[in-house]
């Protein structure tokens, strides 16, 4: 059969991501990815871009560990090549502190990180608020620059790019073999899905270059992410909000939480405040479908709902994808080679 055609639907962390596990895992697939928005105007171009993983209640956790694991050595090995500036990939270093004893003392990333260790007393003499915390040495991945280096990378590989608004996958279905679906919160509509709702997600990113170290309360409602080029405060998590306008009084509340944990960031200049809509699912959907219509069918691979943790996972997920696209890439094969007979 002729080289599968395969369109990416999504140009966001995942959609990107994903189209070039594809480009580089099976080269024989002619890949397009076709999206509504890119950088710099994608949920992900909001995100802080930390890897601390977030939990998905619907996933087992030994999946998530999987996916964790893969995202966090391809990127260390970016971090150590002379890619990492451009690719806004780096190491941080920092604290997640805790008003009360954690649920989980040890999670199940703490081996994946790098040098997960309890805080020392000294340490935990900077957080007069907080009992206990953990240290450890995570990466970040700075957006917009990760998603540009991601385009890059596709172009290079002859990935073609279009902007386009799919308003049904099977309005594709005479263009493409096989459709993957990386909506993120846009597959609410796109695919009719009610189990994935929107987390409202505020941030401000500033200019504060003296701080160094990530800072994250437990509980993860307050957070401190310096980058390369500005530190990302946070945070709020709205569940059901589909608002983008910023709100002038959580700003100010973001600032007063991370100024009680980092008291320098009263110094901090270039507020500039961001809003991202997380597409959150009790799991991450990364599924084959079959759409059939009058007898004709579309070989779908579902991979969206990623929530608060999908730079945490990408990698790991992007694989995943792929080797659910290699399952469909055969079914053609095998009915090409029936139809021959
Ligand atoms: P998106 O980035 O939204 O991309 C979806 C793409 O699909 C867009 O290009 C869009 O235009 C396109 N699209 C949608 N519908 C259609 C359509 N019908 N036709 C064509 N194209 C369409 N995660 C972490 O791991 N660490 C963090 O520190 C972190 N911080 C965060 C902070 C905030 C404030 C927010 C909001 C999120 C954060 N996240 C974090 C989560 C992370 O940002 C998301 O999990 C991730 O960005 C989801 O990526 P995505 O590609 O699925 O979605």
């Amino acid at each position: 059969m002729a080289a599968p055609k395969v369109a990416v639907v999504g140009a966001g962390l995942i959609g990107l991501s994903t189209a070039l596990c594809l480009a580089e895992a099976l080269p024989s697939c002619c890949v397009a990815v076709l999206s509504e928005q890119f950088s710099p105007s994608t949920t992900s171009d909001v995100a802080a871009g930390m890897l601390i993983p977030h939990t998905y209640p619907g996933t087992p956790i030994h999946v998530q560990k999987q996916w964790f694991k893969e995202t966090f050595t391809y990127l260390f090995a970016i971090s150590n090549s002379a890619e990492a500036s451009e690719a806004g990939i780096h190491l941080v270093s920092g604290w997640q502190v805790f008003k009360n004893p954690p649920k989980d003392e040890v999670p199940f990333w703490s081996d994946i990180v790098l040098g997960f260790r309890p805080m020392s007393a000294a340490e935990l003499q900077k957080f007069p608020q907080h009992r206990s915390g953990q240290a450890f040495t995570t990466l970040k991945c700075d957006c917009p620059p990760y998603l540009l280096w991601l385009e890059k990378r596709l172009k290079a590989s002859g990935v073609q790019m279009h902007t386009r608004k799919v308003a049904d996958l099977w309005e594709l279905h005479s263009e493409y073999d096989i459709v993957v679906n990386c909506a993120g919160i846009g597959a609410h509509q796109l695919v009719g899905d009610q189990q994935l709702v929107p987390i409202r997600g505020q941030v401000l990113k500033v200019h504060a270059p003296w701080v160094k170290n990530f800072i994250r309360d437990g509980d993860g409602s307050t957070y401190i992410y310096p980058g390369i080029h500005s530190v990302t405060l946070g945070g709020t998590r709205e569940k059901g909000s589909w608002c983008l306008s910023p709100d002038p009084g959580t700003t100010k509340d973001i600032f007063d939480r991370c100024c009680s944990l980092e008291p320098s960031l009263q110094q901090a200049q270039d507020i500039k405040v961001k809003v991202g809509l997380r597409p959150s699912r009790l799991c991450v959907r990364l599924q084959r479908e079959v759409l059939n219509r009058g007898g004709a069918k579309l070989l779908v691979v579902h991979n969206y709902g990623h929530g608060a943790g999908g730079f945490s996972v990408h990698r790991g997920t992007a694989k995943e994808a792929t080797r659910l696209v290699g399952e469909c890439i055969a079914t053609l094969q095998g009915s090409s080679s029936r139809a021959k007979l």
